[in-house]
């Protein structure tokens, strides 16, 4: 049998899941030698000396038996000259070397059931200790400084091993074998209580202590892997009411924590597919519909259908619950407004101490903030409401590959960032609304760490066709220190570019709907049909939503009576109607008059296609909202009430040319108000709404042969529309194609501004 040589390169994520200690005994086992390391690209490199079978079979498990969290990109094998010069196989230090490109840390992974275990187990050295993690958990993407993936590279440094953690880190049978967050009580990160002042508060157990708080009615800021959280109990107001009254939030929802799956059953309603996202290694938030026993403070999601449930994701959050009663923890980002997530201990002193009671601190810090992801269930499908810890920055991988390495900026909301690389997309964390310096440096940081991470050499940025967004501006100066290509991309068209790219089809009639987006034209659209094809930079309007007064501008997407008042001025008498809501306008009824006002003489009004507004509109004429204090908050609770109602309407879609007639719709919602429930006049508009985008959407895919139709924008979340829109397309024999990879809200669009950048010539 012949002896050969073989240098292998593996690219993906490779490092920090336990890869290297699978080679070495993946080896070991087929009689090899040689060796294994970290590269500084985020690879790994392995020599092979032994027999040619032996490599075979090497090569054959190495796809086959990776572990569960690997992801094998490529494996790049060379036959060496030369004589075998090794005696065994061994794990060598890690090389510095960063030739190849694509390879990336994991994301944050919550803790494993081996740990659990051993959390609970009075016999083990780690019993109760907070940050237990192995080769299969643990935080990664959070911790990480530097390449190659080596504790000295992450803030692990801070906390050299004790003998017993070296000895299992170098014991290839064991399971924290090269494990670069071990620690234990003795040599890992501690944790401790103080007060509100950072006074430190004597305890035998601060975890478990804190979590006694919390049941009490306390506020503690509890530091976690990526970022601090804000907690509370849920099954009192008080504490609720003081929290939305110091974080300035009146009605957003708060996500929580909850103690485990079978509590969760006891006031949410848990699919199958819900059950198996919540314990899925990534934990994420799920929005969940409220169970008729729902009986936790209906001040967590006030007026909301759903709530924003997780599960415990470290050793710490587990002990949180492990004295008390209560059911879940409020646990919601702390991010002062317009902020990103709070990692710094002084920061959060400074910034939280006059809103929380306590501090659960502990003294590792954190490399990258992360946000927790949220994902809501339309029957099957997964929707993500934001792709961040648990994803990023692990690629999304696309059906083609892109002639360019792109990086996309995204808009201004809800954004984040992505390096387009090959047919890998990597998306970064949730950034925020990006529209002062410290949101603007996370993404500028955010940006760069993703270009390092994964060894790439960028040859165009891509941002919004805005000229005033920040991220528009950072565009350009990137482009010019960098010698980038700018390419500017419209708004609507990054969306649907994104589901073109995530389903790998040539070419798409996309319905895009959300609150707003710079048209070609200048005007603020964002109820849009447009035809757009892969490879093609460029798309074409074909259709829209009427267009509407915005009396006042932005104060109108504030307070949406003003939006309902610009629709129905031209169809129907609303003087004494809104006189009769004038509490609802902060200036009364000197502010009726004014609009009234503005109303006759066309004046301070700019002008709309937006599906938001819209469905704004008809939340306020049924009084459902009319304040909107988080983005999104009225079509929410329009959709909230609507869930439970009937079509009693059933009004036809009238169009008017291109256009879908949205005002006459308004009034009828208008004139039958006294008539019907709120939820069937709620449920009669998404039917005419919904009825309306797919007859428009199938003309338009019919008359040009098109037979894929996409539904993208922040309204795709909208459960009632998107099924809708469905069960009328697929009735076409056309397909019908949503977003499961990464979110339809502007969470993704720096991914579909990447794309279409990357089909432009240049
Ligand atoms: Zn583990
Ligand atoms: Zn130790
Ligand atoms: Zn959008």
């Amino acid at each position: 049998m012949a002896v050969v040589r073989a240098k292998i390169n593996v690219t993906g994520i490779v490092q920090g899941i336990g890869f290297r200690p699978f080679i070495y005994r993946t080896a070991v086992k087929n009689g090899l030698k040689g060796y294994v390391r970290n590269r500084g690209d985020a690879g790994v490199e392995i020599l092979l000396e032994g027999k040619e079978d032996a490599v075979k079979n090497f090569l054959r498990d190495l796809k086959e038996k990776k572990p569960p969290l690997a992801q094998i990109h490529e494996v790049i094998t060379k036959r060496l000259e030369g004589k075998n010069e090794h005696e065994k196989f061994a794990i060598y230090k890690s090389s510095k070397e960063a030739k190849l490109s694509g390879s990336v840390i994991p994301p944050d992974i919550a803790i494993c059931n081996e740990c659990l275990k051993e959390l609970r187990d009075p016999n083990d050295p780690r019993y109760k200790y907070f940050f237990i993690t192995c080769t299969n958990c643990g935080p990664r993407y959070t911790i990480i400084e530097r390449l190659p993936y080596d504790r000295e590279n992450t803030t692990m440094q801070d906390f050299p091993m004790c003998n017993f953690c070296q000895s299992e880190y170098t014991d290839p049978l064991n399971r924290r074998f090269h494990a670069q967050t071990v620690a234990c009580p003795k040599c890992g990160p501690k944790v401790y209580l103080t007060t509100s002042k950072g006074e430190l508060i004597a305890s035998e157990d601060p975890v478990r202590k804190a979590g006694k708080l919390l049941s009490e009615g306390f506020i503690v800021a509890v530091k976690g892997y990526g970022g601090f959280h804000v907690a509370t109990a849920t099954t009192k107001d008080e504490p609720l009411v003081r929290l939305r009254k110091v974080k300035h939030r009146k009605q957003k929802p708060f996500a929580i924590m909850a103690r485990s799956l079978e509590v969760i059953k006891r006031f949410a309603e848990v699919s199958l597919r819900e059950a198996e996202l919540l314990t899925s290694y990534t934990r994420p938030i799920m929005l969940l519909d409220k169970s008729n026993d729902y009986h936790l403070s209906d001040l967590i999601a006030p007026s909301l259908h759903n709530v924003g449930v997780m599960l415990p994701y470290t050793g710490l959050h587990y002990m949180l619950f492990d004295n008390v009663h209560e059911p879940a923890f409020v646990m919601t980002s702390a991010n002062p407004p317009n902020q990103p997530i709070i990692k710094n201990d002084e920061e959060a002193l400074q910034r939280l101490g006059d809103t929380v009671d306590y501090f659960l601190f502990h003294n590792r810090h954190i490399a990258h903030r992360c946000d927790d992801s949220v994902f809501r269930v339309h029957s099957e499908n997964q929707v993500f409401i934001r792709r961040s810890r648990g994803y990023a920055p692990a690629p999304i991988v696309l059906k083609e590959k892109a002639k360019h390495c792109v990086v996309g900026l995204g808009g201004e909301l809800n954004n984040t960032a992505c390096l387009l690389l090959g047919n890998k997309a990597f998306v970064s964390q949730h950034i925020g609304d990006v529209e002062n310096v410290e949101t603007r440096d996370f993404l500028e940081s955010a940006t760069k760490h993703l270009i390092h991470l994964t060894n790439s050499k960028v040859e165009a940025v891509a941002c919004d066709l805005h000229p005033k967004f920040t991220t528009t501006k950072l565009a350009h100066d990137l482009a010019e220190e960098n010698g980038w290509q700018l390419v500017q991309v419209q708004h609507h068209y990054a969306h649907i570019a994104a589901l073109i790219a995530e389903y790998g089809v040539k070419e798409m009639v996309g319905i895009c709907c959300d609150g707003y987006g710079y048209g070609e034209d200048g005007e603020a659209w964002g109820g849009e049909i447009l035809l757009c094809t892969h490879e093609n930079f460029g798309f074409k309007r074909l259709a829209h939503l009427e267009k509407q007064p915005l009396i006042g501008g932005d104060l109108a997407t504030r307070h949406p009576l003003r939006v309902a008042a610009g629709m129905l001025h031209k169809k129907v008498k609303i003087e004494n109607w809104l006189l009769q809501n004038k509490r609802h306008f902060p200036h009364g009824e000197k502010e009726v008059q004014v609009i009234l006002h503005q109303l006759e003489k066309e004046r301070n009004v700019i002008e709309t296609t937006s599906c938001g507004r819209v469905l704004d509109a008809v939340a306020a004429v049924l009084g459902v909202c009319y304040e909107r204090t988080y983005e999104g908050e009225p079509a929410m609770k329009l959709e909230a009430v609507a869930t439970k109602g009937k079509d009693v309407l059933r009004l036809e879609p009238r169009m008017k040319g291109n256009t879908l007639d949205t005002a006459q719709m308004l009034s009828e919602i208008f004139e039958n108000r006294e008539g019907h429930s709120k939820t069937d006049l709620a449920c009669s508009t998404h039917m005419y709404i919904a009825k309306g985008l797919a007859a428009l959407a199938i003309e338009k895919a019919l008359e040009n042969n098109v037979k894929n139709v996409g539904f993208s924008g922040g309204v795709a979340c909208n459960e009632i529309l998107t099924s809708t829109i469905r069960k009328i397309v697929e009735a076409y024999n056309l397909r019908f194609l949503v977003h499961t990879a990464i979110p339809p809200g502007d969470g993704g669009t720096s991914l579909g501004q990447a794309v279409a950048a990357s089909f432009s010539q240049f």
